[in-house]
């Protein structure tokens, strides 16, 4: 129950309000219109919209609907009413307020501002907090000049890994003080450019320097979709999002409800940060490849390194530290056999592996649109590109009648769908063959991929013999080696159209095209996995077509295969101070430990931890 005069504190949030396409200004407005005014006072039961003062409104998010039910597509967003506001303006409008209740998914009351901004400015505030000398207010998104500790040695921590969760750990670590070495196997994003480059057009991988390794993680060469599972409104969320604003984001990440950035946004972002990170004194190395850690009376005191270029061993050096973030990602298949030899625990987990499909972007216009396809425009219309999400529960012995325990639970679903992009090569090995999409921010391409993939678990891993902690790391690595062999090697991925492959047939000379630059090559994909995932993948897209009709299409084409989804491995940390619980002084974190599963979550993970370890190694008191 809301007290009377509660009602007149802070802001009224309204959800669901949607304006028909054809009275919106189209996907990249994001001011109160008219229309928009409209909705807001049907809402609010307010009899005339044009009393409403449009200043008293601002959109929290914005998305585009066009669900088959709906009468017509529409932009469906969700808007903060500044009662202040109204109040200063329209004293007849206090009665509605009176009538105001909140309603679940439609009016909420928040009392307050909420507060959340930016890391810096968060750990500003933290601090002047934790030093009793400013009360909690929202942060603004100015930086600061590096801080100094207040003791003459720092604490040295070693982070491991320039991913996002690397990346956002760093940062949080740096402005409490702490003395950051931030270690990158791979190169800065200007030469990893041009080492993407060779691959692409010369098919010369550096095994080093690629699609995943490398500055920004493997997120940097990506659709750089910023959606996440883990709570789009949470102020974690929120910081994350408003320091990428910080470092060159377009502000529409904050209201969009599917923000993306695309790969040429992320470049010079990851540049803004490099600086931001270094002005902060943070000793960033790239070509810098942990190849063990140093562990004396059961505490990581440090990480032997070498130059990832030359690839000598006898280059290495050791570098001594307080803590060890261990932020590599999950195709840093090395470190979990290092980890390994310090016995470590791990622990295998559930993953999901496939194949990614494509289709032109018209047909997926087409299908999800209808006559409204043609506003698309190649990403430049006043409506998104396409894209979709799909998913099947599959149960039953159908799919699992090899296990004497009975039916297994499994699910096939769209994955990572790349809207106006590309299919691009995620391996990091010559004799292993992986895939997943990536795109620019106008998603201006002729394709549409998305991964579609059945989970596995440890069942499956032990189906095929492979036991430990490192079953999943194998079962990937069979079908990985698999898809090398059948697409004919020099990076050549093998490929059937959608209908060949439910018909079990090869596809002829008459493939469509592909956006994958390094050639394609008919095969038998349904050879490729067991036949559980076969026929989990065929069934799925059955009933994928009839939710998207159209789905189903000579023109669709399958590529082989999709097996990085998500971490096959956890690592145990505690919940509290991100701690390894079988190694003193390693921090796992991101996705290559089990704790992430894309980029918003991965940068989280890694602001999360920073503020533990930052906890742990007393640097809350640090100067302001
Ligand atoms: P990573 O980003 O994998 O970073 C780990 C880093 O550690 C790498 O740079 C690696 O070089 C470095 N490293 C590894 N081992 C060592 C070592 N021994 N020494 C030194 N450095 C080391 N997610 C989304 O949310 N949206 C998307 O649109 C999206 N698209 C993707 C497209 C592609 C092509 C790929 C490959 C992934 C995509 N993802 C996407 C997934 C996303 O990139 C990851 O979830 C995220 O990057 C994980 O972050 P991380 O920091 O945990 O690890």
């Amino acid at each position: 129950q809301i007290d009377e005069a509660d009602k007149f504190e802070g802001f009224w949030r309204l959800y669901k309000l949607g304006v028909p396409v054809h009275r919106d200004p189209g996907k990249d407005f994001l001011g109160v219109s008219d229309a928009l005014l409209k909705q807001i006072a049907k809402a609010l039961k307010f009899p005339a919209a044009s009393m409403l003062p449009p200043e008293a409104f601002s959109v929290v998010r914005k998305s585009f609907d066009a669900r088959k039910f709906l009468k017509e597509p529409k932009f469906v967003y969700t808007v903060d009413m500044d009662v202040n506001k109204l109040l200063d303006l329209e004293p007849c409008t206090w009665d509605f307020i009176f009538e105001l209740e909140p309603k679940v998914g439609e009016i909420e009351h928040l009392p307050h501002e909420r507060v959340s901004g930016d890391v810096t400015s968060i750990i500003q505030n933290y601090r002047r907090i934790y030093n009793g000398t400013v009360p909690i207010k929202d942060g603004n998104n100015q930086h600061s000049e590096p801080h100094k500790h207040p003791t003459t040695k720092n604490p040295r921590v070693v982070v491991v890994g320039s991913g996002p969760s690397g990346l956002f750990a760093s940062l949080v670590l740096a402005e409490f003080g702490a003395d950051v070495t931030l270690l990158e196997r791979g190169q800065a994003v200007e030469q990893r450019g041009r080492d993407i480059g060779a691959l692409v057009v010369r098919k010369i991988l550096q095994l080093e320097s690629n699609f995943c390794f490398g500055e920004g993680g493997a997120g940097t060469w990506s659709d750089g979709k910023l959606v996440t599972r883990i709570g789009r409104n949470s102020n974690s969320v929120l910081s994350v999002m408003k320091t990428l604003v910080t470092f060159g984001a377009p502000e529409n990440i904050l209201f969009d409800g599917k923000p993306h950035l695309g790969t040429d946004r992320l470049i010079p972002l990851l540049r803004n940060f490099r600086q931001h990170l270094q002005r902060l004194g943070v000793d960033i190395r790239f070509g810098t490849r942990v190849d063990d850690l140093l562990v004396e009376n059961g505490n990581v005191v440090g990480v032997e390194v070498s130059d990832s270029r030359s690839n000598l061993k006898f280059n290495s050096q050791k570098l001594g530290c307080d803590a060890a973030v261990l932020a590599v990602g999950h195709s840093a298949r090395d470190i979990y056999q290092m980890l390994l030899s310090h016995d470590t625990i791990l622990v295998p987990k559930e993953f999901a592996v496939g194949l990614r499909i494509e289709h032109p972007q018209e047909l997926i216009n087409g299908i999800q649109y209808a006559e409204l396809a043609a506003e698309v425009r190649s990403g430049r219309g006043r409506i998104p590109v396409a894209d979709y999400k799909v998913g099947k529960y599959i149960s039953g012995h159908d799919a699992d009648e090899h296990f004497d325990s009975g039916p297994m639970k499994r699910s096939c679903y769209s994955f990572c769908m790349c809207p106006g992009g590309q299919v691009v090569l995620t391996t990091t090995n010559t004799s292993e063959l992986c895939i997943n999409g990536m795109s620019f921010s106008r998603r201006a391409s002729k394709w549409a991929n998305a991964a579609l993939v059945v989970t596995v678990s440890s069942k499956d891993f032990e189906s095929l013999n492979f036991h430990g902690p490192l079953a999943g790391v194998e079962f990937q690595r069979e079908f990985e080696q698999r898809a090398a062999t059948i697409g004919g090697g020099n990076f050549q991925v093998p490929v059937q159209t959608v209908t060949d492959f439910l018909e079990n047939k090869l596809s002829g000379a008459s493939i469509p095209p592909s956006s994958y630059r390094l050639g394609v090559k008919a095969a038998s994909l349904h050879e490729l996995f067991p036949s559980y995932i076969t026929e989990a993948l065929q069934s799925s897209i059955l009933t994928f077509d009839n939710e998207l009709p159209g789905f189903i299409s000579s023109n669709a084409l399958l590529h082989g295969v999709e097996t990085r989804t998500s971490s096959p491995v956890k690592i145990p940390r505690s919940a509290e101070t991100y701690e390894c619980t079988s190694l003193k002084g390693l921090y796992p974190i991101g996705e290559g430990a089990g704790y992430a599963g894309g980029i918003v979550s991965a940068a989280v993970d890694g602001m999360y931890a920073g503020f533990a370890l930052a906890k742990s190694l007393d640097l809350y008191r640090g100067s302001v």
